[in-house]
């Protein structure tokens, strides 16, 4: 998106000598975070990979009918859960491809600045102690981090999943609201903030509702959901 946008006023000529130039001073990542490929095109990924994810992009809000009144203001979406999006969140959650979380990040915050997301704090959806003590992370916590870095914005991991669930990919439907239902907890006060509430994807919805259950409790004012896919 940004080359398009640095293209279509600078032209491609100039555009190329200055990302040139850049790169001697300040050289990249030299490969793919997706596929490896030695070639970055953008945003960290080769061509290939990059032009994959903008033809499941919907860079868009997201309108749903749930079953229950949600606790959420808004949410937001880089792309469909399909094709290599899909596989690229199953990379940064099961193969620990860490670097994947600072590519969502990067698309991500093309959704905040296109629709001008006022925002105080980050928090990221979590996962609950045993989940990251097997995997060694929580991949949301990485997105927001790097959300972060490219916003200036803090994070603030103030919920707490009390328990571990089954996968919601085990569910269908009004069962995913009754497996995530009363494990999420907050213990910080957010008095009057507006809070970007980070997740890898967004499915049912019942994950971010029950997450805002928590963060309303907790006075929070407004809860926009921003997601990589939905
Ligand atoms: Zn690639």
């Amino acid at each position: 998106m940004y080359t398009k946008f640095k293209q279509s006023f600078l032209g491609k000529g100039i555009c190329e000598a200055i990302d040139g130039l850049l790169e001697i001073i300040f050289p990249s990542e030299s490969v793919c975070a997706n596929c490896g490929r030695i070639e970055v095109y953008d945003y960290g990924l080769c061509k290939e990979c990059y032009f994959e994810v903008l033809n499941k992009s919907i860079f868009s809000k997201v309108q749903r009918n749930y079953p229950i009144k949600v606790e959420f203001d808004e949410v937001y979406s880089v792309c469909r859960y399909e094709g290599l999006p899909k596989e690229m969140i199953r990379r940064l959650k099961y193969k620990e491809k860490v670097e994947l979380a600072n590519v969502f990040a990067k698309f991500m915050v093309d959704v905040i600045n296109n629709f001008n997301i006022d925002f105080d704090i980050i928090v990221p959806v979590p996962s609950s102690k045993k989940r990251i003590r097997i995997r060694g992370y929580n991949q949301a916590s990485l997105i927001a981090r790097n959300i972060s870095n490219l916003t200036g914005k803090k994070v603030l991991e103030c919920v707490e999943k009390i328990r571990d669930t089954k996968s919601q990919t085990l569910f269908k439907d009004q069962n995913r609201w009754y497996n995530v239902k009363g494990v999420f907890k907050c213990s910080t006060d957010l008095s009057g903030k507006n809070i970007l509430l980070v997740d890898d994807v967004f499915t049912s919805g019942a994950t971010a509702h029950f997450n805002s259950v928590a963060l309303k409790k907790s006075n929070a004012k407004k809860i926009i959901v921003l997601t990589f896919a939905t």
